[in-house]
């Protein structure tokens, strides 16, 4: 079969069935999304009302210090984005810098929800998922605004008579109102900054810097509801997927508040699991500058199973590396700036093992990888269609700039000839796999425990939009998967 054949024969199924999917948790994180459009000249006049000379700026590049203190440090990670075509999220630590932004930033051009669980939330509202439990922290009028206005979309909360009830986001009263803006500045290829007679940096590839100040995100204070009646949500649920631990704010919780936050998400997880266990967790990650984080969640989560999947990207998954103590590992991908997918692969069958998960979903610029366990109940071909049903998905939110109204697959598969133009990562993966299956065992592959899958992506040229595709990407072929074991069995 043609790559372009299971692309036709991938969507139709999943959309027609979806409904059979009873329900799906998603939390944590909710926030909102400002989106700027930065050009080389609105950076120079940010350059100079910062007040930064070129040198400083790019010595300070060269550190690379991950959180936001100033607007110098603003600008550093802007301007790195840029030089490196590469996407990086920084944590505002000072409230005072955040104002300075608000203020001193172009107006977005855009308003979005945004979180893992926001993005995830209104994706499965759109595609009719049954009903989805969403968590948010604060729900500011302009937030509730930005919700799907699908009914099936839900928060479980209290009325005052103590019942537990489910109102769609637009409906709920009295809730935080507090209103924070992740502020997501756009960087364009092939743009140009001039900062001096000799000095000048071309943006290699379209891509994004994050600037986040979001403190109720930060504590990670579950919601009453998610706490107290979780076993009620797990038992109408097919799938709980989790995200928002990289938001947590270790300089105020200390190491001992992280923890308990991380050990109480897990009680939930192990009280959801017994109430349904058939419930599928999932975990998406995001990029952690903090490394406790992750060490952390690793060390807490290696003590019993709770997580049966996992998804990120290759940045994401060496943050994890460095986490489950393979650092070596992780600085050899690093060093061969994430295109060296032999040691992606192993670093992949390293977490799969380490945290005992039952699949992976990698998500790399033109190539899903996903790996299975050997008993994993679901066919390969489905599970290729899962990934091709992902990719249509992301290629409709890169072309529209929404996951929403209606989802033309037919349409955009008939406008590429994809066997002809398989991605180059696609290409060298699939390479790799070829050889790696005539060895039993491959090197340090032990591959007597999971199956590896790749397909490859449609890439959407001048995309509208890139933000949140990661988890978009990672949700749809989730639910798509999960339609498929509401078919079988
Ligand atoms: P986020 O953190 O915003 O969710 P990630 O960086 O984790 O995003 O993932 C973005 C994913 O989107 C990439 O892994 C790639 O598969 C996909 N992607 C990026 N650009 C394009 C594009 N132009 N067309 C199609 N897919 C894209």
């Amino acid at each position: 079969m043609s790559w372009a054949e299971i692309y036709h024969d991938s969507f139709s199924n999943i959309l027609k069935n979806i409904k059979k999917v009873r329900g799906a948790i998603v939390g944590f994180n909710t926030n909102i999304d400002a989106i700027i459009d930065f050009h080389s000249e609105q950076i120079l006049n940010l350059i100079k009302k910062i007040g930064v000379d070129p040198v400083r700026l790019y010595t300070n590049i060269l550190k690379w210090k991950g959180k936001i203190h100033s607007p110098v440090d603003f600008i550093t990670g802007l301007c790195g984005c840029f030089e490196k075509g590469k996407a990086s999220e920084w944590l505002i630590e000072s409230e005072e810098t955040y104002q300075y932004l608000l203020q001193n930033l172009p107006p977005p051009k855009k308003i979005q929800l945004g979180g893992q669980a926001g993005i995830i939330a209104n994706l499965y509202a759109e595609l009719g998922v049954r009903q989805i439990f969403v968590h948010t922290t604060t729900l500011p009028k302009l937030m509730r605004e930005l919700f799907s206005k699908k009914k099936n979309i839900q928060i479980p909360l209290y009325n005052k008579e103590g019942e537990l009830v489910f109102l769609h986001p637009r409906k709920v009263k009295d809730f935080d109102e507090s209103l924070y803006f992740h502020i997501i500045s756009e960087v364009h290829k092939g743009d140009t900054l001039k900062l001096g007679e000799k000095l000048y940096w071309k943006c290699p590839r379209d891509n994004r810097f994050i600037a986040t100040f979001d403190p109720p995100n930060a504590e990670l204070e579950i919601l009453e509801a998610f706490q107290r009646d979780i076993e009620v949500l797990a038992e109408k649920s097919d799938l709980l997927i989790l995200s928002g631990f990289h938001m947590l704010n270790v300089k105020k919780l200390g190491k001992e508040g992280v923890n308990q936050k991380i050990i109480k998400t897990l009680e939930l997880i192990t009280r959801a699991k017994k109430a349904n266990p058939n419930l599928l967790v999932h975990l998406e990650l995001a990029s952690t500058k903090n490394r406790l984080l992750l060490d952390r969640l690793y060390y807490y989560s290696s003590k019993d199973t709770y997580w049966n999947s996992l998804g990120c990207n290759e940045r994401e998954l060496v943050e994890l590396l460095e986490a489950i103590k393979q650092k070596r590992l992780a600085n050899e991908i690093k060093a061969d700036m994430f295109t060296n997918y032999e040691l992606i692969i192993k670093g992949a069958l390293k977490v799969c093992e380490k945290l005992k998960l039952e699949r992976l979903h990698l998500h790399l610029f033109g190539c899903y990888l996903l790996f299975v366990s050997k008993d994993y109940p679901i066919p390969e071909v489905l599970l290729f269609k899962t990934l091709c049903f992902a990719s249509l998905i992301a290629a409709h939110k890169a072309i529209t700039g929404k996951a929403k109204g209606v989802f033309k697959f037919k349409e955009i598969i008939d406008t590429i000839d994809i066997d002809a133009t398989l991605p180059k990562a696609f290409k060298k993966v699939n390479n790799l796999l070829k050889k790696i299956e005539t060895y039993v065992s491959y090197k340090d592959f032990d591959l007597n425990e999971y199956t590896i899958l790749a397909v490859p992506t449609i890439i959407v040229q001048d995309p509208i939009q890139t933000v949140g595709l990661g988890d978009t990407i990672s949700a749809a072929a989730l639910i798509a998967e999960l339609t498929y074991r509401q078919l079988l069995f």
